[in-house]
């Protein structure tokens, strides 16, 4: 057993109301930079949509993440064997998000309200490119562009996630009274078998074993972009103004004096908590390799149980200090993902082992219940809670999203948020019947101690509830040694082949 630490960030869907706060944010303290203009470390998606770049989710077409073959994990950007694949892609590679698949960044020209010679006409403020300083025709892509346009013939329906959803569910979600969206803010999921590091021809990823962030290393970079183009996420971009890429660093600075992420501590509908995994590095190409719907249940079981005696020695042997142990063991990352089991990964399927965890939205849910009995949601209905999987809003499409499909995972974690509700509805209104509050609880498993902590932790929970941060001990070293990255890229988990494997101490 090979115990790291992972610093984890979990999202509460049906709390995000979609107001930007978290980007804004990350831009104002990371990019807002020349070269930097159009990335967006922290983005917040409307779904049903197409995202920010456009359909980033679709890998037939940007060939991000890992794919099996013969058994083995490979990169899916690379094609034809060994070294060769790397050559050949090294100078040209086709499936790079280009700048109008991002968007042209821009600003106004507004002197001009204020400068405009005296005329006729209302002076207005064009549209300034911040690439070539021209002024543009039009504005034609923004990195939220189809915000609040779920549902929209134009945006929806071009959803990677709508793939084997029926006919009439894909109709369903462009009817007026029908539709519904959601919104899914991302940033780098910090993965344990990340695509980025192991693409990297100059080794200049990496990834922390003493707390899970991945990071670029800028001397190193020789701008080849496979990073970009390996993350299946896309958050990795190119800074045309000074050749290197960068990326999402988890506010490690923050984070290693216990402090939280920028988005996350902006964030104004309180969606995110922040806490520290515990997980077995010797797992992580085994756990890669599962079938798509089991990643799920194998990102849980590497995920290690903190209270486990077993687990601490291992960890302490390795030179883990208390106050990480410590996190570990009051971690909303850990609770949610797996103690409770109602978080979920975005797209386990692109093989990455991400290590952000959404809690899927109950809202569309409702909101289409309510739709389907003319308006009203009888809160005393029991057949409701037994009927979530059968609603006429498509679960598959969630699933699709955080779950490779596999639709009783998301069911999973709604039932479980309907009981808690269900729970406290009785409590507080008293319109829901003990009894099937009681059958809730039996049909999801969870106690009346478990109903508590997630209400405490998506509802009440104060700041230090919600971010478990510890403080990072930077004068012990870290796992990975960047200057010796070259040497050790390609291959996966930390991007090192296996046989060398370096001693760690942090
Ligand atoms: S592969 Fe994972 S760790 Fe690497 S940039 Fe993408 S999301 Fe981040
Ligand atoms: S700040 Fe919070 S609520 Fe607002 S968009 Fe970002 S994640 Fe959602």
């Amino acid at each position: 057993m090979d115990v790291r630490f992972q610093l984890s960030m979990s999202f509460n869907l049906d709390k995000c109301i979609g107001c930007h706060t978290c980007s804004v944010s990350c831009k104002n303290v990371w990019t807002s930079r020349q070269g930097a203009e159009y990335m967006w470390w922290n983005n917040v998606e409307t779904k049903p949509g197409t995202g920010y770049p456009v359909t980033w989710e679709d890998q037939e077409r940007y060939r991000g993440g890992w794919e099996l073959s013969g058994g083995n994990l490979r990169l899916k950007l690379l094609k034809g064997p060994g070294k060769i694949r790397t050559l050949a892609n090294i100078f040209f590679q086709p499936n790079l998000p280009t700048i109008d698949d991002y968007y042209e960044p821009f600003t106004f020209d507004y002197q001009n309200l204020f400068n405009a010679p005296l005329g006729d006409d209302q002076p207005v403020a064009r549209p300034k490119s911040l690439i070539t300083g021209e002024f543009m025709e039009k504005v034609s892509l923004g990195p939220n562009w189809d915000d609040d346009m779920g549902g929209s013939p134009l945006y929806a329906t071009n959803d990677p996630n709508l793939r084997n959803l029926s006919a009439s569910q894909k109709e369903l979600l462009t009817k007026f009274h029908k539709l519904f969206y959601f919104y899914v803010p991302r940033i780098c999921n910090h993965c344990l078998n990340p695509g980025c590091v192991a693409s990297c021809p100059s080794g200049a990823l990496y990834k922390r074993g003493e707390d899970g962030i991945v990071l670029l290393d800028q001397n190193i970079c020789r701008a080849w972009r496979f990073c970009v183009s390996a993350c299946p996420y896309k958050k990795p971009y190119y800074n045309w103004a000074n050749g290197k890429s960068e990326k999402c660093i988890f506010c490690y600075p923050r984070t290693e004096t216990g402090q939280a992420n920028a988005c996350a501590h902006a964030c104004t509908g309180r969606i995110r908590t922040v806490g520290v995994l515990m997980y077995d590095a010797d797992r992580i190409e085994d756990t890669a390799k599962l079938p798509e719907d089991r990643l799920v249940d194998g990102m849980r079981d590497i995920i290690l149980d903190p209270f486990d005696q077993k687990v601490i020695d291992a960890a302490r042997k390795a030179g883990a200090e208390d106050n990480w142990i410590m996190a570990a063991q009051r971690s909303p990352a850990y609770n949610l993902f797996k103690k409770w089991r109602i978080s979920l990964p975005n797209h386990p399927e692109f093989r990455t082992l991400p290590m952000n965890f959404y809690i899927p939205p109950l809202s569309p849910i409702l909101h289409q219940a309510k739709a389907d009995r003319g308006g009203s949601f009888d809160p005393e209905a029991n057949d409701f809670f037994n009927e979530i999987d059968k609603m006429r809003i498509p679960v598959k499409y969630i699933a699709n999203l955080l779950a490779a499909g596999n639709e009783s995972l998301v069911i999973e974690s709604l039932k479980k948020q309907m009981a808690v509700r269900m729970y406290w509805r009785q409590k507080r209104v008293g319109d829901v019947g003990e009894g099937a509050v009681r059958n809730a609880l039996t049909a999801t498993g969870l106690s009346e101690e478990d109903v508590h902590g997630i209400y405490r932790i998506n509802s009440l929970a104060t700041y230090a509830e919600r971010f478990v941060i510890p403080e990072t001990h930077r004068e012990h070293k870290t796992a990975v040694d960047p200057r010796n990255m070259y040497e050790k890229r390609g291959s996966v988990g930390f991007g090192q082949k296996r046989k060398e494997f370096p001693s760690r101490e942090w």
